[in-house]
């Protein structure tokens, strides 16, 4: 474990997806902290004929890592915000770090997409059960988010550069967009955004009402500024 004095957000630019038609690019996260170096998301990955339907233009997690001077072996801890194939897809290779999800995306993951979930061999997974809002390490925290699936969950991440009060939200995909981020909650919404609107509408309140400094999102590579 490398030990850094600060806390620190980088950007991981994983695969592209084409979704209706567009481009949409796939992040994770490397939250630099001084107890360690933190993954939230690992990026693309599933059988061939899945990344073909979605037109995965797509990286290794190594490669991506790369990018910020790091290797899949630097990273000590795996958030997974949730269990699909753009999130998760690469957690075979931190099978060295434990991996924290919450277990009613685990639940839903067995149940709503069995291949998937036979594919990746998660049941070899080191994953950390998580029950709700847990802290990780200190100033780092999960936020259940449920909506775009059942056990969705979001990151927060407080005092980012030494700046006390801030606090950086890594989003997952309880909003694709800024767009989604911001918009009216009657708008037409992209497919797959809300498996459940009316969870999904209260996550989003309840991460808007925290007030945070910016919001990273995992399909939009603009980060919002309060
Ligand atoms: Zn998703």
């Amino acid at each position: 474990m490398v030990m850094r004095d600060t806390l620190e957000i980088k950007r991981l630019h994983l695969a592209r997806l084409e979704v209706g038609g567009q481009q949409w690019p796939v992040h994770g996260f490397v939250v630099i902290h001084p107890a360690g170096a933190l993954l939230v998301d690992t990026g693309v990955g599933g059988p061939d004929e899945m990344l073909s339907d979605w037109r995965a233009v797509n990286r290794t997690a190594a490669e991506a890592l790369g990018d910020i001077d790091m290797s899949p072996a630097d990273i000590d801890l795996v958030i997974n915000t949730h269990l699909h194939f753009d999130h998760c897809g690469q957690n075979a290779v931190f099978s060295h770090a434990p991996c924290y999800v919450q277990r009613a995306e685990v639940e839903r993951a067995k149940v709503e997409s069995r291949d998937l979930f036979d594919w990746f061999g998660f049941m070899n997974a080191r994953f950390e059960l998580l029950d709700g809002d847990a802290e990780i390490v200190p100033g780092v925290r999960v936020i259940a988010t449920p909506g775009h699936t059942s056990g969705h969950q979001s990151v927060l991440v407080s005092g980012t550069a030494g700046a006390t009060g801030d606090v950086d939200v890594l989003i997952g995909d309880a909003a694709y967009t800024t767009v989604q981020y911001g918009g009216p909650e009657d708008g037409k919404l992209p497919p797959g955004q809300a498996a459940d609107p009316a969870a999904w509408r209260a996550s989003l309140q309840r991460i808007r009402s925290s007030d945070p400094t910016r919001v990273h999102f995992c399909h939009d590579t603009a980060v919002l500024h309060r």
